[in-house]
């Protein structure tokens, strides 16, 4: 990577954003000799990162597979499309940066639902029932299923009621179970 003004090589990089429409990074860089700043697009695939899955596979990591399992989890709820879009981005850049060209399925999964945890806990609830195996899901996980089965019930004019007479969320802690995968 030279620099355009000097033709250095030593650069640092300032700022990575991946353009989603294009599917390349941008990235800022700042050149170690002279100081300045030039801009580089890079494209995805040259960085393409691999998922491990549990059995040793590897797979392309997909992000449009991630978006839409978590819009999936979703559905229905308060959560627009676009804070999923930019958290997978962001999960997506963080990855890239390491430099590595390997993750963990389980580190993926993990982190979604983390996410999703944050942001709305029966979309968390969905998408834990999905990826974690249930046989080993504690009892809060088993009294969340019951409320959501129920929520999926209730006339809308009730819905509400139900809501607030169950706003503690759930601990993460004790969900040590095992991927599906
Ligand atoms: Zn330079």
């Amino acid at each position: 990577m030279k620099c355009p003004y000097c033709t250095g090589h030593r650069n640092k990089v300032i700022d990575s954003r991946l353009n989603k429409g294009s599917g390349s990074i941008r990235r800022r860089r700042e050149c170690l000799d002279c100081r300045r700043r030039f801009t580089t697009y890079e494209r995805v695939e040259e960085f393409s990162l691999l998922v491990v899955k549990k059995d040793g596979r590897r797979e392309p990591f997909d992000r449009n597979k991630i978006v839409s399992g978590m819009l999936k989890a979703c559905e229905k709820r308060p959560i627009s499309v676009n804070v999923i879009e930019d958290f997978v981005s962001e999960f997506e850049r963080e990855l890239q940066e390491r430099g590595e060209r390997e993750v963990q399925s389980r580190e993926v999964g993990e982190r979604l639902i983390r996410k999703l945890y944050e942001l709305d806990e029966i979309a968390y609830v969905r998408f834990a029932s999905v990826y974690r195996s249930f046989k080993d899901v504690n009892q809060f996980m088993e009294e969340l299923r019951e409320l959501l089965r129920d929520k999926e019930k209730e006339p809308k004019g009730q819905k509400e009621e139900i809501e607030k007479g169950h706003e503690s969320k759930p601990t993460l802690e004790p969900l040590k179970t095992e991927d599906k995968e």
